[in-house]
């Protein structure tokens, strides 16, 4: 059964609070991976945290070069050898899209949603994905990893799009297309 929720905008309060860790790997967590699924496919989204639709859990789906797939409880390790800086979206934020510098690599440990204990490695798009959405588990947003003048920018095209409050914006202005790299 698809279950498609709608996702909070920027301008909730929900995507400031910090998510409260799994505790019980049960059916309403199975029910939670799959809604979130249905949801970042039905976009489409390269990546989607729990607090997006709603629910301020520490849980977040992934759809990267094909491979769809979730983490519970994540903890990160960033390679701080390497960076990458590139165009980053966020479904929280529909049509906007900004260079956004990370981590090249990143290696999360969590759990599935049986409580198997997953590590998940990646580079590039993935690694991007796993650090924008553990970001959203924190209260934490893309805009907030823009240095002063990008965030400043930034924060000037998001009031001209005006959708806080929204679910369906007109996009006004955009430095480039999302390309479901919305997460
Ligand atoms: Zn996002």
């Amino acid at each position: 059964m698809v279950s498609v929720q709608s996702i909070r905008l920027f301008g909730d309060p929900i995507l400031r609070t910090p998510a409260a860790p799994v505790v019980d790997f049960d059916k309403e967590l199975e029910r939670l991976v799959a809604d979130l699924t249905d949801t970042m496919l039905d976009a489409p989204g390269a990546g989607l945290a729990a607090p997006q639709p709603g629910v301020g859990l520490r849980v977040f789906t992934y759809n990267v070069d094909g491979v769809v797939g979730h983490l519970v409880n994540p903890d990160l390790t960033l390679d701080v050898d390497e960076e990458q800086c590139g165009p980053e979206g966020c479904l929280s934020f529909p049509g906007l899209t900004f260079d956004v510098r990370r981590a090249m690599r990143v290696v999360a440990r969590g759990w599935d949603m049986h409580g198997e204990p997953v590590t998940l490695e990646g580079s590039e798009l993935l690694a991007r994905c796993i650090q924008h959405e553990t970001d959203h588990l924190d209260g934490i947003l893309f805009i907030d990893r823009l240095d002063r003048d990008a965030r400043r920018e930034a924060m000037r095209l998001v009031r001209e799009a005006d959708f806080a409050g929204t679910s369906r914006p007109v996009i006004k202005a955009s430095p480039h297309a999302t390309f479901g790299r919305g997460m």
